[in-house]
């Protein structure tokens, strides 16, 4: 069954591949536009850590007979003629993959994992939004890369805002179509994490609004503009709120005997406690949005608080919800820190 499901992906992948515009002139022909697309996904499917790496494995016989088993693949071309064929090719023509995975994910029954907050509106998915740079360097550069001053000289970045389908209570992470953050055109101004957020909501939220999701994100999402955007596509909030970036919302929280629930913890274990209220507004003027606030506050044993963090969400925040939303505000953590991720750093330039 699992088994079905790969191949499935895969040849979405290989029809997208296939459709890709082939610039050759000619008959010299070895190979199909499909094998360099594969050939590119397979050194990451396989987890190479380069294409040498990659081709040696290859040359095992072990490493190419699994890529002739997944992949149909009896010839691999050089990662020379691979940059060749795939670096002229916009990124956007691979969208159609991100749709059929999830098509295949609604089909064999997969999504179920995936839906939380059942008791609200009868359940939501959750989407992380999250920045994230795969490349840096003072060096190597290109036309379409961000840049950041440092102390010794210009720093060039490539950085996207990813967007995953994650979920408390289990590892599973879907990734959806990415948002690169590139210097736009006519915009004088560096791109920046905030703006990709509010492109990729525009481009892609109203397709996934029937899932009713809830989009996570850490405290630079925060705020009305991005808020705003998400309730514009028919999707709902639940970000980390820091208070020292929402000054009109400590002073709500000042003034005021917070709801609470502590549940019962077992002998020597960790205390954790909830604090919520609602209808605060997110800032100080008076076209505010009116938002719920909720916090999470765990303690060791001893008394020593081990973690704290706080959201603000437009979903009812009472005793039967906050448990499970600050969970769901927690999920993206896991995704943050994943191995493959510890690259994943803050990404804001001005
Ligand atoms: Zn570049």
């Amino acid at each position: 069954m699992r088994v079905q499901v790969l191949d499935r992906l895969i040849d979405s992948l290989r029809r997208c591949c296939q459709s890709l515009r082939d610039r050759r002139r000619g008959k010299n022909t070895q190979y199909e536009m499909a094998d360099f697309g594969l050939a590119a996904f397979a050194v990451f499917f396989m987890q190479s850590p380069s294409f040498l790496a990659h081709q040696r494995h290859l040359a095992t016989g072990r490493g190419s007979s699994n890529c002739e088993t997944l992949f149909g693949m009896t010839k691999i071309p050089g990662d020379g003629q691979i940059r060749t064929m795939l670096d002229p090719i916009d990124p956007v023509q691979f969208q159609p993959v991100f749709a059929d995975a999830m098509d295949e994910l609604e089909r064999s029954g997969g999504m179920g994992r995936f839906r939380h907050l059942r008791g609200l509106d009868g359940g939501h998915v959750l989407i992380a939004l999250d920045g994230t740079e795969y490349h840096r360097s003072t060096e190597i550069h290109c036309p379409a890369c961000s840049t950041r001053k440092r102390k010794d000289g210009i720093e060039y970045v490539h950085a996207m805002l990813a967007a995953t389908l994650v979920g408390p209570g289990h590892n599973r992470a879907v990734p959806l179509p990415p948002e690169f953050i590139v210097p736009q055109d006519g915009h004088d101004k560096q791109d920046c994490e905030s703006c990709a957020a509010r492109r990729w909501l525009a481009a892609h939220g109203g397709r996934y609004a029937r899932l009713k999701p809830v989009y996570l994100g850490d405290d630079l999402f925060s705020r009305q503009p991005i808020c705003q955007a998400v309730r514009d596509v028919g999707g709902h909030f639940l970000f980390v709120c820091k208070p020292s970036s929402h000054p009109t919302i400590e002073e709500y929280l000042r003034g005021i005997a917070l709801e609470e629930l502590k549940p019962p913890r077992k002998r020597g274990r960790q205390r954790v406690t909830y604090r919520w209220l609602c209808d605060l507004p997110l800032r100080g003027d008076a076209a505010a949005m009116t938002v719920n606030w909720l916090m999470i506050e765990i303690a060791n044993a001893d008394g020593k608080v081990t973690y704290r963090n706080s959201f603000i969400t437009d979903l009812p925040v009472g005793r039967d919800s906050v448990v499970e939303l600050a969970a769901c505000g927690r999920a993206r953590w896991k995704i943050e820190s994943a191995p493959q991720a510890h690259t994943r750093r803050r990404f804001a330039m001005n």
